[in-house]
C-alpha cells in the first residue's frame, strides 16, 4: 500500500471450465424488464449477463471442491465428511462444538429457539432479515446498538461494524441481564455495507457482555472477510495471519450461525457451532427435528467435505486479497468517475447512492428501483434494489417506511468474474449516470404482502 509505482495484481486462480454468457440486445431487454415489472428479482437468469444480485451461494467452487464433491460418504449417519468438517471448523474457528445445518438461517433458528423467552431482548450490531425474524419467531425484539456512524453513507470510519458500548450498556441497563439471553454480533456487517468490527471493540464487548453473565453469539458467515480488514487496518494485526485473527474474533464469544454460502465458497451449507456442553446438547436434539440427523443436518456428506475444503481455500490470504480487492477495485473506478457510492467500500458489495444519483426524483417514486432497472436496461447487469421497496410498511399506519438510505447494491460472488468484467461494469454505471436526467421514477402496480422487494412490480411513471 506504500508502494508508489502502480504494480497490477491478478486472479490467484486460472479457469478450467467455463460457463458461457449471452447478452441479448437492448429491444429484448427492455422487453424482458417490462416483463419482470421492473424488478431485477423477477428477471430470468438467462436474460442476465452479469448477476450481482447476491454473493449468497453463487461462488465458483474449486477443482479440489469438485473433486471433494466425488469423496462424498452418504451414509445416514456418521459420515466422513462430517469428521472432516468437524476438525476444521475446530481448527480455524476454534468452537468445541458443531451441528451442521442446510444453510445460515438453519443455524440462527436453532440458537434462537435454544436461547431466547418470549420477552427477551437481543441487542446486536444492525440486524440481518432471517437473524432478526428468527429472534422475533421465538418471541425476542432485536435491538440495534450499531455505533452511529453505520447508518451514515459519507462517514469513513474503518470500522463501522462495531457496537457502541454506551448503547448496548444502556440495553443491559434498561432490561436487566436476565432479559438478555445474548449479544448478536456480525462480522462483517452485512446491512451496514460489509462494514468490520475491529478486535478491541469486539473485546470490549466481551468484557461487558460477561461482566453481566451475557453469551456473545457470532454471525460468522462473513467473518474472514472480517478477519482480512482487521490484518489490514486495525493497528497492531498486521502481523498476524488471517487463521490467527479469525480464532481470537472467536475466542470472544460463545458460539457462532454460519452461512457457508459466502465466505466458504460453496453453493449450499450452513453450521452452528458452540463451546458449552449443555448448549450443544439442546441444538443436537433440536436439528433432528428440523433439519436432519446432527451429523449431516440437512445436507448431502458431499456437500460437507465441499464445504470443509472451502474454509481451507478462504482462509488464504491471496484469496481474500484478490476477493476484497476486486471490489475495491470497482469503487476505486466508481468514485474516479464521480459517482456517489456509499464508502468506506465493503467487504462484498457497493451500494450505488441512488438519492444523489437521481436527485430529481422523489423516495414515492423508487429512485433505487429504478437505477436498478436502468441498469439492467443499459448493460444486462442485475442489482438489487435496498431502499423504500425493501423498508416495506409501518405495520400500525400502513404508510411506507421511508428509509435514509435508498440504496443499489452490486454484489460480487467469489471466483465468478474477472477484471474485464469489473471495467464493463463500471462503464455501464458511468453511461447510466450520464443520462441520469433523463431517467424517471417508477410507480407500483402491484404489492404482496410480505417481503414485498422480491415480487413487487412496477411500471414508468
Ligand atoms: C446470508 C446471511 C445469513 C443467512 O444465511 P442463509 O444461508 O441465506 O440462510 C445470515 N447472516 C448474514 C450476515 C448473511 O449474509
Amino acid at each position: 500500500m506504500t508502494d508508489t509505482k502502480k504494480r497490477s495484481w491478478a486472479e490467484p486462480f486460472k479457469i478450467k471450465m467455463v460457463e458461457p454468457l449471452r447478452m441479448i440486445s437492448r429491444e429484448q431487454r427492455a422487453k424482458a424488464l417490462a416483463e419482470a415489472g421492473y424488478n431485477t428479482f423477477l428477471l430470468r437468469s438467462d436474460d442476465v449477463y452479469i448477476d450481482l444480485l447476491t454473493d449468497s451461494g453463487t461462488n465458483a467452487m474449486s477443482d479440489r471442491q469438485w473433486a471433494g464433491l466425488m469423496l462424498g460418504d452418504e451414509a445416514y449417519a456418521g459420515s466422513r465428511n462430517f469428521y472432516n468438517l468437524e476438525a476444521k471448523v475446530r481448527q480455524y474457528y476454534g468452537y468445541k462444538h458443531l451441528v451442521p445445518t442446510h444453510q445460515g438461517r438453519g443455524a440462527e433458528h436453532l440458537i434462537s429457539r435454544v436461547l431466547i423467552k418470549p420477552g427477551d431482548v437481543i441487542p446486536g450490531n444492525m440486524y440481518f432479515t432471517t437473524t432478526r425474524l428468527h429472534q422475533e419467531l421465538a418471541g425476542g425484539t432485536f435491538v440495534d446498538v450499531i455505533i452511529d456512524e453505520a447508518h451514515d453513507t459519507t462517514s469513513t470510519h474503518p470500522f463501522k461494524g462495531d457496537v457502541d458500548l454506551g448503547k448496548l450498556a444502556a440495553v443491559i441497563e434498561s432490561h436487566g441481564a436476565v432479559k438478555i439471553p445474548y449479544v448478536s454480533v456480525a462480522a462483517t456487517v452485512n446491512m451496514a455495507g460489509g462494514q468490520p468490527i475491529s478486535l478491541a471493540n469486539l473485546r470490549q464487548v466481551r468484557d461487558l457482555a460477561r461482566k453481566h453473565g451475557i453469551k456473545v453469539v457470532l454471525d460468522a458467515t462473513r467473518a474472514m472477510e472480517n478477519a482480512y480488514f482487521i490484518k489490514r487496518q486495525e493497528k497492531g494485526n498486521e502481523r498476524r495471519t488471517m487463521a490467527d485473527i479469525l480464532l481470537e474474533l472467536c475466542s470472544c464469544t460463545d458460539a457462532c450461525t454460519m452461512s457457508a454460502k459466502k465466505d466458504l465458497l460453496v453453493n449450499i451449507g450452513g453450521f452452528l457451532a458452540m463451546n458449552d456442553d449443555a448448549l450443544f446438547e439442546e441444538a443436537r436434539n433440536l436439528v433432528v427435528v428440523f433439519e436432519g440427523l446432527h451429523t449431516y443436518g440437512g445436507l448431502a456428506g458431499r456437500d460437507m467435505e465441499a464445504m470443509a475444503i472451502g474454509i481451507e481455500e478462504a482462509i488464504d490470504e491471496e484469496h481474500m486479497k484478490a476477493r476484497i480487492g476486486q471490489v475495491e477495485y470497482v469503487g476505486q473506478g466508481l468514485l474516479d468517475a464521480g459517482i456517489p457510492i456509499v464508502v468506506p467500500v465493503g467487504g462484498h458489495a457497493i451500494f450505488l447512492d441512488a438519492r444523489k444519483f437521481l436527485p430529481h426524483l422523489t423516495q414515492d417514486e423508487f429512485p433505487a428501483q429504478r437505477l436498478a432497472a436502468e441498469l439492467y436496461l443499459e448493460s444486462g447487469i442485475r442489482s438489487m434494489e435496498r431502499g423504500i421497496v425493501s423498508a416495506g410498511r409501518n405495520k400500525e399506519t400502513g404508510k411506507h417506511n421511508y428509509p435514509k438510505l435508498e440504496l443499489v447494491r452490486l454484489t460480487f460472488p467469489r471466483r465468478v468474474y474477472t477484471q474485464a468484467h469489473c471495467d464493463v461494469l463500471v462503464e455501464s454505471v458511468v453511461e447510466v449516470f450520464r443520462r441520469r436526467e433523463k431517467i424517471g421514477g417508477l410507480k407500483m402496480v402491484y404489492e404482496p404482502k410480505y417481503l414485498r422487494f422480491f415480487q413487487a412490480r412496477f411500471e414508468p411513471l
